[in-house]
């Protein structure tokens, strides 16, 4: 299609504002062309803040000079047909305005070839466009300098040259991993920060920005569904990484959210992908998560933010929900055990286990260190913390009591005595019917003076009477009672569970790994950590150099 001005009425309808703000705003309205340009293959360098250069290269199908020359004016673009219809854009451009904005405040050149013998340059400099032949494999590079030359107000509000990079940057990041089908550089004062190789997978896209470390402790999710558009069922899928919760942010930045592989910031998204996480979450903490939501281009707006980071969904609910779900599920079946050193797909041995408990044919093999129970599972040597794995068993005992039975109840006996302050007596007062379905039996003797009867007794272990008052403290804390009830249940949990040194037999320690496997999310304690490593045989085959015994 060819470059061609918008027709007015259009050009009326779109979101009006400021496109380049900042260097971050002028890689990402670049980067997007490359995208729709159908590039393969994006190199983006910066130097110093971004306003000295920016420079981004592609392999994307190119212009012609006459399209080149036309695509720097303004509301020109090739990306609308005829019908103009900006509601169901499936570009990520569609206003004709980036290039001249920018070239209204910097010296922009285009080196351009759409398979011609030769290609085209276009540079515009202090307002005078000059067009000449050059050379030039297909694609487009555009090189954007001194920018903000005229606008000294806006230069000088820029921050410092690394916020501004960093800005850069988490532009290609969202870009890189929104789209792991396409390679992409970024470069700083010319040494490569990051690159990924467009080899499709999520994973690799991750292994690219982050590093092995986080890339090998994630799951790949793929989840479609279907949501009621207008009476007619419509597609949704939702595609992404989620990074095992044992590795964590203090902020939602990490959770990348893309919809029809258009990068944005997306709360609906981010909000449903913490939510699928749910209790595999340490408390005010947020997850690595690459979540990108495809639906017809009718169901989506992205003609309400002027830089286009954000987007409307014509029904929010139904991608919330269906984030939700993918996560959640992705989560609850993937293979949470890490892996060490090589990545080991366990999922078909795990269809494989029938009944109840996913650890059905895990053969305990020993204990080590008193802390880590050794386990033989078809292929594959499991390492279980015990410690980790009770803590989760009990979780899951106790989330389900306090839905339905009370947790049983130890006796303390003789009875101990507490003397609470005023407010910790209000607390027990206020949740004498939660802490009795708790197993806490607790009675008043006078003023602020109490006595312990009974503590939890989870699986048959007593929790100490110290665990009374954590209780206590999690219940005043939390002004949500949810929340609270979630803190109480963790830590209740993690109270009577097995201790370092705890000797186990094997019937306890078989029993111990089963009922594990019975639990809904066996591969996390409740705190995040991790319950069960992996390891492949794989790793020893290498190790004792058995292949190369084999050849040899
Ligand atoms: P928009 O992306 O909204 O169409 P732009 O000002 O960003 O507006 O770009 C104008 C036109 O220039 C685009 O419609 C496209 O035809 C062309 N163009 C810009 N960048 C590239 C590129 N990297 N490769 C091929 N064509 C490009
Ligand atoms: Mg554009």
């Amino acid at each position: 299609m060819t470059v061609r001005k918008l027709p007015p009425d259009t050009i009326e309808r779109i979101a009006a504002g400021e496109v380049v703000t900042r260097p971050a705003s002028v890689v990402k309205e670049l980067v997007e062309n490359s995208l729709d340009a159908g590039a393969t293959r994006i190199d983006v360098s910066v130097d110093g803040d971004g306003t000295e250069r920016v420079r981004v290269a592609d392999d994307g199908r190119g212009m012609s000079e006459a399209d080149a020359e036309l695509a720097v004016e303004h509301h020109t673009t090739s990306k609308l047909g005829e019908a103009a219809d900006i509601e169901r854009v499936d570009t990520l451009g569609f206003r004709g305005e980036a290039l001249p904005s920018i070239a209204a405040t910097a010296t922009l050149e285009i080196t351009t070839n759409d398979g011609d013998v030769r290609g085209t340059r276009v540079l515009v400099e202090g307002g005078e466009k000059s067009v000449r032949p050059a050379g030039r494999a297909v694609g487009t590079t555009v090189e954007v300098r001194d920018l903000f030359h005229n606008r000294p107000a806006r230069r000088k509000s820029l921050s410092s040259a690394k916020a501004e990079f960093g800005r850069v940057s988490d532009v290609v990041t969202r870009y890189a991993l929104a789209r792991p089908d396409v390679h992409f550089s970024l470069s700083h004062d010319g040494r490569e920060v990051f690159a990924t190789p467009g080899s499709e997978t999520y994973t690799d896209a991750v292994l690219g920005v982050y590093d092995r470390s986080v890339a090998g402790q994630s799951t790949e999710i793929d989840y479609r569904s279907t949501f009621d558009l207008d009476g007619r069922d419509r597609p949704l899928r939702v595609e992404g990484l989620l990074v095992y919760p044992s590795i964590t942010r203090a902020t939602r930045e990490h959770v990348y959210a893309a919809v029809n592989r258009r990068a944005v910031y997306d709360a609906t998204i981010r909000r449903a992908t913490v939510a699928g996480y749910g209790s595999l979450l340490p408390s005010g903490r947020y997850p690595i998560a690459v979540v990108s939501v495809s639906l017809p281009p009718e169901a989506v707006d992205a003609n309400v933010h002027p830089a286009k980071d954000e987007v409307a969904f014509v029904d929010e609910d139904a991608v919330a929900d269906a984030v939700e779900r993918a996560v959640d599920e992705a989560l609850t079946t993937a293979d949470l055990r890490r892996s060490a050193e090589i990545a080991v797909d366990l999922d078909s041995s795990l269809e494989a286990v029938g009944g109840d408990s996913r650890f059905g044919d895990v053969a305990v093999i020993g204990q080590y260190r008193g802390l880590y129970l050794l386990c033989e599972a078809d292929d594959d040597l499991l390492v279980v913390d015990q410690h980790a794995a009770h803590e989760r068993i009990n979780y899951e005992r106790l989330r389900d009591a306090l839905r339905g039975e009370a947790v049983e109840s130890h006796p303390v006996d003789p009875p101990k005595a507490v003397a609470l302050s005023p407010s910790e007596a209000a607390v027990v007062e206020d949740n004498r019917e939660t802490l009795s379905r708790l197993g806490f039996e607790v009675s008043a003797f006078g003023g602020r003076a109490y006595r312990i009867e009974g503590v939890p007794a989870p699986l048959g272990r007593v929790a100490d009477v110290g665990s009374f008052r954590d209780a206590l403290d999690a219940l005043a804390a939390g002004e949500d009672p949810e929340n609270a009830r979630e803190e109480l249940l963790k830590d209740l949990a993690c109270h009577p569970s097995l201790k370092a040194g705890d000797a186990l037999d094997r019937e306890t320690a078989t029993d111990l790994v089963e009922r594990l496997g019975a639990c809904e999310r066996p591969y996390a304690c409740p705190h995040g950590r991790p319950t069960v490593l992996s390891i492949g045989e794989e790793t020893f085959v290498r190790g004792f150099e058995r292949e190369h015994r084999r050849l040899g």
